[in-house]
Protein backbone atom coordinates (compact mmCIF):
# COMPACT_ATOMS: atom_id res chain seq x y z
CA UNK A 1 0.00 0.00 0.00
CA UNK A 2 0.99 3.35 -0.40
CA UNK A 3 0.22 7.02 0.84
CA UNK A 4 0.80 10.72 -0.18
CA UNK A 5 1.01 13.20 2.60
CA UNK A 6 0.37 16.72 1.36
CA UNK A 7 2.42 19.18 3.97
CA UNK A 8 1.11 22.69 3.31
CA UNK A 9 3.63 25.42 3.03
CA UNK A 10 6.41 23.82 4.68
CA UNK A 11 8.52 26.74 4.39
CA UNK A 12 6.19 29.36 5.63
CA UNK A 13 4.09 27.19 8.22
CA UNK A 14 6.96 25.44 10.25
CA UNK A 15 7.67 27.63 12.66
CA UNK A 16 6.51 25.85 15.49
CA UNK A 17 8.01 21.99 15.15
CA UNK A 18 4.95 21.03 13.41
CA UNK A 19 7.24 18.95 11.02
CA UNK A 20 6.88 16.73 14.03
CA UNK A 21 3.69 15.55 13.05
CA UNK A 22 4.47 14.86 8.94
CA UNK A 23 7.97 12.73 10.42
CA UNK A 24 5.52 10.60 12.97
CA UNK A 25 2.83 9.74 9.87
CA UNK A 26 6.00 9.06 7.58
CA UNK A 27 7.84 7.07 10.20
CA UNK A 28 4.33 5.12 10.99
CA UNK A 29 3.93 3.93 7.40
CA UNK A 30 7.38 3.15 6.63
CA UNK A 31 7.50 0.63 9.96
CA UNK A 32 4.74 -1.28 8.34
CA UNK A 33 5.81 -1.05 4.88
CA UNK A 34 3.60 1.50 3.46
CA UNK A 35 5.30 3.56 1.00
CA UNK A 36 4.83 7.00 1.64
CA UNK A 37 5.77 10.09 -0.21
CA UNK A 38 5.70 13.52 1.04
CA UNK A 39 4.04 16.52 -1.14
CA UNK A 40 5.19 20.50 -0.16
CA UNK A 41 1.45 22.13 -1.06
CA UNK A 42 3.82 25.15 -1.62
CA UNK A 43 3.24 28.25 -3.70
CA UNK A 44 4.95 27.06 -6.78
CA UNK A 45 2.20 23.66 -6.47
CA UNK A 46 -0.32 23.83 -8.98
CA UNK A 47 -3.99 23.70 -7.53
CA UNK A 48 -4.98 19.66 -8.75
CA UNK A 49 -2.17 18.68 -6.41
CA UNK A 50 -3.91 19.53 -3.63
CA UNK A 51 -6.69 17.20 -4.29
CA UNK A 52 -4.48 14.21 -5.13
CA UNK A 53 -2.91 13.91 -1.49
CA UNK A 54 -4.05 10.97 0.90
CA UNK A 55 -3.61 13.19 3.75
CA UNK A 56 -3.06 17.05 5.05
CA UNK A 57 -0.90 18.30 7.19
CA UNK A 58 -0.92 21.92 7.96
CA UNK A 59 1.30 23.50 10.93
CA UNK A 60 1.41 27.13 13.20
CA UNK A 61 3.09 30.20 11.75
CA UNK A 62 3.48 33.59 12.78
CA UNK A 63 0.80 36.17 11.63
CA UNK A 64 3.01 37.46 8.55
CA UNK A 65 3.33 34.51 7.49
CA UNK A 66 -0.17 33.45 7.62
CA UNK A 67 -0.98 36.41 5.68
CA UNK A 68 1.66 35.04 2.84
CA UNK A 69 0.13 32.01 2.54
CA UNK A 70 -3.56 33.59 2.60
CA UNK A 71 -3.17 35.08 -0.32
CA UNK A 72 -1.65 32.41 -2.20
CA UNK A 73 -4.27 29.93 -1.09
CA UNK A 74 -7.47 31.93 -2.49
CA UNK A 75 -9.01 31.00 -5.82
CA UNK A 76 -8.24 27.94 -7.05
CA UNK A 77 -5.89 26.84 -4.56
CA UNK A 78 -8.69 27.73 -1.50
CA UNK A 79 -11.29 25.36 -3.79
CA UNK A 80 -9.40 22.18 -4.22
CA UNK A 81 -8.27 22.45 -0.66
CA UNK A 82 -12.04 23.11 0.33
CA UNK A 83 -13.01 19.84 -1.91
CA UNK A 84 -10.47 17.31 -0.44
CA UNK A 85 -11.72 18.51 3.20
CA UNK A 86 -15.30 18.05 2.46
CA UNK A 87 -14.36 14.81 0.64
CA UNK A 88 -13.13 13.23 3.44
CA UNK A 89 -9.28 13.49 3.10
CA UNK A 90 -7.95 13.45 7.16
CA UNK A 91 -5.65 16.03 8.12
CA UNK A 92 -4.47 17.29 11.27
CA UNK A 93 -3.56 21.36 11.54
CA UNK A 94 -2.11 23.21 14.07
CA UNK A 95 -2.93 26.37 15.15
CA UNK A 96 -1.94 29.03 12.28
CA UNK A 97 -3.81 26.71 9.85
CA UNK A 98 -7.45 26.20 11.41
CA UNK A 99 -7.26 29.95 12.04
CA UNK A 100 -6.88 30.19 8.32
CA UNK A 101 -9.49 27.76 7.80
CA UNK A 102 -12.08 29.76 9.41
CA UNK A 103 -13.90 32.87 8.47
CA UNK A 104 -10.93 35.04 9.80
CA UNK A 105 -8.10 36.16 12.08
CA UNK A 106 -7.64 39.19 13.60
CA UNK A 107 -4.05 39.77 14.27
CA UNK A 108 -2.87 42.29 17.11
CA UNK A 109 -1.04 44.59 14.89
CA UNK A 110 -3.11 44.79 10.57
CA UNK A 111 -5.51 43.70 8.85
CA UNK A 112 -7.68 41.01 9.30
CA UNK A 113 -6.72 38.11 7.27
CA UNK A 114 -9.92 36.75 5.33
CA UNK A 115 -9.45 32.71 5.87
CA UNK A 116 -11.79 29.67 3.64
CA UNK A 117 -14.65 30.40 6.04
CA UNK A 118 -14.81 26.42 5.73
CA UNK A 119 -14.67 26.02 9.83
CA UNK A 120 -17.72 27.96 11.17
CA UNK A 121 -15.36 30.05 13.71
CA UNK A 122 -13.11 32.79 14.27
CA UNK A 123 -9.50 33.62 15.12
CA UNK A 124 -9.11 37.15 17.27
CA UNK A 125 -5.90 38.37 18.82
CA UNK A 126 -6.59 40.42 22.05
CA UNK A 127 -3.84 43.06 21.71
CA UNK A 128 0.09 43.09 22.04
CA UNK A 129 -0.65 43.30 25.43
CA UNK A 130 -2.53 40.19 25.91
CA UNK A 131 -0.54 37.26 27.27
CA UNK A 132 0.03 34.51 25.03
CA UNK A 133 -1.57 30.95 25.56
CA UNK A 134 1.72 28.87 25.93
CA UNK A 135 1.84 25.84 28.23
CA UNK A 136 1.50 22.14 28.58
CA UNK A 137 -2.37 21.33 27.29
CA UNK A 138 -3.78 18.48 28.34
CA UNK A 139 -7.66 17.82 26.52
CA UNK A 140 -10.21 14.82 26.30
CA UNK A 141 -11.67 14.23 22.87
CA UNK A 142 -15.05 14.42 22.77
CA UNK A 143 -15.70 15.21 19.22
CA UNK A 144 -18.03 12.49 17.34
CA UNK A 145 -17.63 10.01 16.24
CA UNK A 146 -13.54 10.72 16.25
CA UNK A 147 -13.87 9.74 20.02
CA UNK A 148 -15.11 6.32 20.01
CA UNK A 149 -12.86 5.69 16.58
CA UNK A 150 -9.63 6.88 18.97
CA UNK A 151 -10.98 4.62 21.86
CA UNK A 152 -10.94 1.50 19.67
CA UNK A 153 -7.66 2.16 18.08
CA UNK A 154 -5.93 3.16 21.71
CA UNK A 155 -7.99 0.97 24.16
CA UNK A 156 -8.81 3.85 26.40
CA UNK A 157 -9.98 7.44 26.78
CA UNK A 158 -8.49 9.41 23.58
CA UNK A 159 -6.94 11.95 26.04
CA UNK A 160 -4.04 14.06 24.16
CA UNK A 161 -1.25 15.53 25.63
CA UNK A 162 0.03 18.69 23.85
CA UNK A 163 1.83 21.85 23.87
CA UNK A 164 0.13 25.31 22.89
CA UNK A 165 1.30 28.81 21.65
CA UNK A 166 -0.49 31.33 20.86
CA UNK A 167 -2.00 34.38 20.75
CA UNK A 168 -4.90 34.47 18.91
CA UNK A 169 -8.58 33.03 20.41
CA UNK A 170 -10.62 31.12 18.59
CA UNK A 171 -14.86 30.96 18.77
CA UNK A 172 -16.56 28.06 17.52
CA UNK A 173 -19.86 28.65 16.12
CA UNK A 174 -21.39 25.82 14.52
CA UNK A 175 -18.51 23.44 13.56
CA UNK A 176 -18.08 21.07 16.48
CA UNK A 177 -15.31 21.33 18.75
CA UNK A 178 -12.84 18.75 18.93
CA UNK A 179 -12.58 18.05 22.84
CA UNK A 180 -13.05 19.54 26.28
CA UNK A 181 -9.56 20.94 28.40
CA UNK A 182 -8.67 19.21 31.55
CA UNK A 183 -5.31 21.69 31.54
CA UNK A 184 -4.51 24.51 29.40
CA UNK A 185 -6.20 27.18 27.49
CA UNK A 186 -7.27 25.27 24.47
CA UNK A 187 -9.26 27.91 21.77
CA UNK A 188 -9.90 30.94 23.74
CA UNK A 189 -8.65 30.10 27.69
CA UNK A 190 -12.45 31.33 28.33
CA UNK A 191 -14.99 28.41 27.72
CA UNK A 192 -12.93 25.41 28.34
CA UNK A 193 -13.19 23.84 24.77
CA UNK A 194 -10.19 22.74 22.46
CA UNK A 195 -9.97 22.53 18.54
CA UNK A 196 -12.52 22.01 16.19
CA UNK A 197 -13.34 18.79 13.91
CA UNK A 198 -14.97 18.78 10.56
CA UNK A 199 -15.42 15.88 8.25
CA UNK A 200 -12.40 14.75 8.86
CA UNK A 201 -10.08 17.23 9.62
CA UNK A 202 -8.61 17.63 13.12
CA UNK A 203 -8.10 20.97 13.96
CA UNK A 204 -5.98 21.92 17.21
CA UNK A 205 -3.65 24.59 19.13
CA UNK A 206 -1.40 21.63 20.09
CA UNK A 207 1.66 21.87 18.23
CA UNK A 208 4.12 19.37 16.79
CA UNK A 209 4.44 16.50 18.75
CA UNK A 210 0.85 16.04 18.87
CA UNK A 211 1.35 12.97 16.87
CA UNK A 212 4.22 11.96 18.59
CA UNK A 213 2.74 11.93 22.10
CA UNK A 214 -0.61 10.72 21.02
CA UNK A 215 -0.15 7.98 18.49
CA UNK A 216 -3.61 6.82 18.22
CA UNK A 217 -4.42 10.02 16.35
CA UNK A 218 -1.42 9.24 14.39
CA UNK A 219 -2.84 5.99 13.58
CA UNK A 220 -6.20 7.55 12.72
CA UNK A 221 -5.25 9.59 10.55
CA UNK A 222 -3.81 6.70 8.09
CA UNK A 223 -6.12 3.90 9.04
CA UNK A 224 -9.10 6.73 7.36
CA UNK A 225 -6.63 7.61 4.56
CA UNK A 226 -5.96 4.23 3.55
CA UNK A 227 -9.75 3.21 4.07
CA UNK A 228 -10.68 6.25 1.25
CA UNK A 229 -8.06 5.42 -0.77
CA UNK A 230 -8.18 1.12 -1.08
CA UNK A 231 -12.41 1.48 -0.11
CA UNK A 232 -11.87 -1.44 2.34
CA UNK A 233 -11.57 -1.95 6.18
CA UNK A 234 -8.07 -1.99 7.62
CA UNK A 235 -6.71 -2.94 10.49
CA UNK A 236 -3.60 -1.60 10.99
CA UNK A 237 -0.42 -3.34 13.27
CA UNK A 238 0.09 -2.58 16.37
CA UNK A 239 3.75 -0.64 16.95
CA UNK A 240 5.68 -0.83 20.01
CA UNK A 241 4.72 2.22 21.59
CA UNK A 242 6.12 2.24 25.07
CA UNK A 243 8.17 5.10 24.83
CA UNK A 244 4.88 7.65 23.75
CA UNK A 245 3.66 5.71 26.91
CA UNK A 246 6.26 6.91 29.01
CA UNK A 247 6.67 10.31 27.95
CA UNK A 248 2.64 10.54 28.61
CA UNK A 249 3.43 9.01 31.80
CA UNK A 250 5.61 11.68 32.79
CA UNK A 251 3.76 14.51 31.71
CA UNK A 252 0.94 13.61 33.54
CA UNK A 253 2.84 13.08 36.50
CA UNK A 254 4.43 17.02 36.11
CA UNK A 255 1.00 18.27 35.71
CA UNK A 256 -0.08 16.73 38.76
CA UNK A 257 -2.80 14.37 36.65
CA UNK A 258 -1.52 10.98 36.93
CA UNK A 259 -5.04 9.98 38.14
CA UNK A 260 -6.82 10.58 34.61
CA UNK A 261 -5.59 7.68 32.69
N1 LIG B 1 -0.10 33.62 14.69
C1 LIG B 1 -1.05 32.85 15.36
C2 LIG B 1 -1.25 33.18 16.83
O1 LIG B 1 -0.38 33.70 17.49
C3 LIG B 1 -0.63 31.42 15.20
C4 LIG B 1 0.49 31.00 16.09
C5 LIG B 1 0.88 29.58 15.89
O2 LIG B 1 0.65 29.03 14.83
N2 LIG B 1 1.47 29.00 16.91
O3 LIG B 1 -2.33 32.93 17.31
Amino acid sequence: MELSIGWLYPNLMSTYGDRGNVICLQRRCQWRDIQVTIVPLDRETPSETFQQVDIIVGGGAQDRQQEIVMRDLKGEKAFALQQTLNNDTPGVFTCGSPQLLGHYYEPALGQKIEGLGLLDMVSKHPGIDAPRCIGNVVFEITAKPLATELETIWGDRPIVIGFENHGGRTYLKTVQHLGKVITGYGNNGEDGMEGAFYHNAIATYSHGPLLAKNPFITDWLLKKALENKYQKEITLSKLDDSLAIAARKAMLQRLDLSKII
